[in-house]
């Protein structure tokens, strides 16, 4: 009988623990700090849990390369396939965004806790601070019952408040293994000299990303302009791939409030209706009068990201080098890593939950 803990009830650690339900040779203990599980699952896709994405694309992650060998093993059909086996449907948006069909993130917490053998036992209020490895076995604080295995599956600081995200994955300081200080990601950006009139304004644009000349990413979707900032889907894709650049100086975004007709001749609306009222959000239309700007490009220089508590992924974590093809750390065998804890981060529409849940996968197939 292998004794095997599982470190937070989220996304990737309830995954598991479902895969191992009812398994004859294992016994299953997961440790959750919280009084609840899979907080962040319920609170997911606006509450409707975007579980995974139909298209997802190896190129939206930070490490393309890692989850392009991800993707050969498996892929969104698969984890369909896992899920419908479990009992949940699910219903696909024309993004590919896929949620269940209850279209309520709880119907997912449901259906990973449902039925669940009895070999599958649940410590929760349980912080794990040491996990320590005596007489061949691990350990896990002082709890009395020592383990073959153990899965790290205790996420990243994100949506946080300072408070809760103190010395968070505390217990990895004990591991010799590199770990990249995680930094908000899928973060709305505050903005210098910021025209504090916008804030309240909501509106159509294509939003790109470009240090000084070179243009990093763009995309259509919606901004919401806040107090000193912005935000929206859009700018929290783009925040993904500002987190990427080593040197974050003289970034800036560039917004067409033109977006559904690029080639509209502005100077000539200009001279024919003396305003630009007939196409512009009439927060901006007060803005162009005061200062006008180019509308195809108007352009925001970023300061930095909103902070952590804002954040709905984070960026870092533990190194990719550090784990094999099944999520174990290759220094520590007996070891394994699922989800956020890895410094792996891709863009909304479902990307991260789909890495939580494939590398929860793998490792419940090593
Ligand atoms: C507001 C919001 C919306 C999101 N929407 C989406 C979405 O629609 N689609 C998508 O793909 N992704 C979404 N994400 C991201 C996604 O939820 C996470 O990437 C995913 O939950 C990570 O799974 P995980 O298993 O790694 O960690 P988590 O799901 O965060 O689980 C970690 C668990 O470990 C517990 N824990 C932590 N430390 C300890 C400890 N020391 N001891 C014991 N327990 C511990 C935590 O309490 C938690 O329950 C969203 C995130 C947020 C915050």
């Amino acid at each position: 009988m292998k004794r095997i803990a599982i470190i937070g009830a989220g996304a990737s650690g309830l995954f598991l623990a479902k895969k191992w339900s009812g398994k004859d040779d294992m016994k299953v203990c997961v440790f959750e700090k919280n009084k609840q599980v899979g907080t962040k699952l319920r609170a997911s896709g606006g509450g409707k849990c975007n579980l995974f994405n139909t298209f997802v694309d190896a190129k939206c992650y930070n490490h393309s390369a890692f989850a392009e060998k991800l993707l050969l093993k498996v892929t969104p059909a698969r984890l369909q396939h896992e899920f419908e086996e479990m009992g949940l449907q699910m219903v696909a948006d024309e993004e590919g965004r896929v949620y269940p069909l209850s279209q309520f993130s709880q119907t997912v917490v449901d259906i990973l806790l449902d039925n669940l053998g009895e070999n599958v036992h649940f410590e929760m209020e349980y912080e794990v601070k040491k996990v320590f490895k005596q007489d061949g076995f691990w350990h896990i604080n002082d709890y009395p019952i020592p383990f073959d295995e153990v899965v790290f599956a205790s996420g990243s600081p994100a949506n946080m408040i300072p408070k809760n995200r103190k010395n968070y994955n505390g217990y990895l300081t004990d591991f010799n293994i590199s770990v990249k200080d995680f930094q908000p990601s899928l973060v709305g950006f505050v903005i210098k000299d910021y025209p504090k009139t916008l804030s309240g304004c909501r509106v159509k644009v294509v939003a790109s990303l470009y240090q000084r000349e070179t243009l990093i990413h763009s995309e259509p979707g919606e901004v919401t302009f806040k107090d000193d900032g912005i935000s929206g889907i859009v700018i929290l894709n783009l925040s993904a791939y500002y987190n990427r650049l080593e040197d974050k100086g003289d970034c800036f975004v560039e917004l067409n409030f033109l977006y559904a007709n690029p080639d509209y001749d502005v100077q000539e609306h200009l001279h024919k209706y003396h305003s630009l009222r007939g196409l512009l959000h009439p927060k901006l239309n007060e803005l162009y009068e005061r200062h006008p700007f180019d509308v195809k490009k108007y352009k925001m220089a970023i300061e930095g990201t909103y902070d952590l508590a804002f954040a709905q992924v984070c960026h870092g974590g533990i190194d990719l080098d550090e784990v094999d093809d099944h999520f174990a750390l290759k220094k520590y065998p007996g070891i394994y890593v699922t989800g956020e804890m890895l410094d792996m981060d891709g863009i909304c529409g479902g990307y991260n939950l789909f890495f939580a849940f494939a590398s929860a996968l793998l490792v419940a197939e090593w």
